[in-house]
């Protein structure tokens, strides 16, 4: 079988060449044509011998996931999605604003976790995706909108179409719980011979999953995004159920050793500098229910819970899907909740939604796909 280079880091490219009799730097280039110049035959690699060029072609491919539609809302969000194999699909979102432009990347076939208000959770979870179909995302989505960049710039298009700026690990599926391959396609995102993103502009989201947030930290501290969602273990177990293993106090705890040795990593492992040494902080998710967690008692515990964790809040609106069971607080609730976190010193925003029109925004990915767990064709009861 060939194999496909797209699922190797710089790392791998060196052992991979090394064992063809190649010297190391041939990594360095193969990695430049793969990601900076998205060249995918080898016969046109022209820095790399004729003969090198035919040993690649006889035992490697470089292969990435194909989109299969693409939809676009009128705020410009565009959601892709993406064929992984014959019968699984996943989907990325790409959100642009004034001055920035983000990528919003999924980790798994679906989700194993379950939580009561995710509609990814809700269709079950077949498998984890490769390194090649994590980064292959990034590899698509910007080969497109590059290509969209240079058409408005010579045709002087009014839209200016933005290049992808920051990337977050919030798609489809549980990046912890798909550990290996989500950090090793994260280390190609910050490889500078490939995308050569900061570690600050590529933020993980979690539900929770205490000990590879410590291994997270060691291996590659990017920005760090926790799924909270309730202020009190009675009911963070029932809305997000990773909580019975990883406790809120845990949970917390490992908050505060991320933030407090992340914001002293200078760099992450075999990757370009990041001379930055701003504090760091952890975002702090919480999605808004209307009559669940969303009072202003729960918004004061809420607060007194994060008083040692250097933070920002992120209210999300909960946004619908077809037999959640939930329903979005009213803005004036989400208001009070977020002034009373002010008032308590933490600086707090309430997510703008995003291309709700095409089912894009947050915990509405479902993808397509082969749900292994049964719980697909389960009518699961809400809260
Ligand atoms: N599994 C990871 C990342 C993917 S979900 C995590 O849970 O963090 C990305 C974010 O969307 C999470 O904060 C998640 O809790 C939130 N989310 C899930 N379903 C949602 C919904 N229906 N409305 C609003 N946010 C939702
Ligand atoms: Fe999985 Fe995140 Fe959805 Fe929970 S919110 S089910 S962890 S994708």
């Amino acid at each position: 079988m060939l194999k496909n280079l797209l699922n190797l880091d710089s790392r791998d490219l060196e052992e991979f060449f090394l064992d063809l009799g190649e010297k190391p730097f041939r990594a360095r280039q193969l990695i430049r044509w793969m990601h900076k110049e998205k060249q995918q035959k080898f016969s046109l690699m022209t820095n790399l011998s004729q003969n090198l060029q035919k040993t690649l072609e006889s035992n490697s491919t470089v292969e990435t996931p194909r989109a299969i539609s693409e939809k676009v809302a009128p705020d410009g969000t565009i959601k892709w999605l993406i064929e992984v194999d014959s019968v699984n699909s996943v989907e990325t979102v790409f959100i642009p604003e004034k001055n920035r432009g983000t990528l919003c990347v999924s980790a798994q076939v679906g989700c194993a976790l379950e939580c009561a208000f995710c509609s990814t959770g809700r269709q079950g979870f077949n498998r984890n995706l490769t390194v090649a179909e994590i980064v292959g995302q990034l590899w698509f989505a910007s080969k497109i909108l590059d290509s969209n960049l240079n058409l408005s710039r010579t045709s002087m298009q009014e839209n200016i179409v933005q290049p992808i700026s920051n990337i977050v690990m919030m798609g489809m599926g549980e990046p912890l719980a798909n550990y290996r391959n989500v950090v090793k396609a994260i280390q190609i995102m910050l490889d500078d011979n490939a995308y050569g993103y900061s570690r600050r502009r590529i933020t993980l989201s979690t539900s929770g999953i205490v000990p590879s947030i410590d291994r997270l930290l060691t291996d590659c501290p990017v920005s760090l995004a926790v799924s909270l969602h309730a202020p009190d273990d009675d009911l963070r177990d029932q809305l997000v159920p990773i909580n019975k293993k990883y406790p809120i106090k845990s949970l917390m705890e490992a908050c505060l050793r991320y933030a407090n040795r992340a914001s002293v990593t200078d760099d992450c492992v075999g990757t370009g500098a990041d001379v930055s040494r701003a504090k760091d902080y952890i975002t702090f998710e919480y999605v808004m229910l209307a009559g669940v967690n969303d009072s202003t008692r729960q918004a004061k515990v809420l607060a007194a819970l994060l008083s040692d964790v250097p933070c920002k809040v992120n209210l999300i609106p909960f946004n619908p899907f077809k037999d959640s069971g939930f329903k979005t607080s009213s803005l004036d609730t989400i208001k009070n909740f977020r002034d009373i976190l002010k008032s308590k010193g933490y600086v707090c925003t309430i997510r703008k939604t995003r291309g709700q029109e095409i089912d894009s925004a947050c915990g509405q990915l479902a993808g397509s796909f082969k749900d292994k767990t049964g719980r697909q064709s389960l009518n699961v009861p809400a809260l």
